[in-house]
């Protein structure tokens, strides 16, 4: 297992393991619990990070990371309940789970 993307917005790494896992990378996100979401502050530092599962794809999801953040902005939406931005690929929200819904409150 190696680690691949270390990032304080949950949400690149997020939309990066969703893009990942589309090209058959198994992924996983370590310290996901760690933000706002909860409203209490974490007792050190750490980052959300995104790790890949078998060594031998870390090459691939190397230059596809690389390829996602030469990109530039990525598509996305802010969800209605709490605002928090989404990836334009997610049906609900990776924050509060509320789903995602085209018609303004
Ligand atoms: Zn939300």
């Amino acid at each position: 297992m190696k680690k691949i993307l270390t990032n304080e917005n949950l949400f690149i790494l997020a939309n990066n393991k969703e893009v990942l896992e589309q090209a058959g990378i198994a992924c996983i996100i370590k310290n996901e619990f760690i933000g706002g979401a909860s409203g209490e502050l974490p007792h050190f530092e750490l980052w959300p990070e995104l790790w890949v599962m078998r060594d031998e794809d870390f090459e691939r999801a190397q230059s596809i990371v690389t390829e996602i953040s030469d990109n530039g902005p990525i598509k996305e939406w802010a969800c209605n309940f709490c605002q928090e931005k989404n990836a334009d690929s997610f049906e609900y929200c990776w924050n509060c789970r509320n789903e995602r819904s085209t018609s303004q409150p």
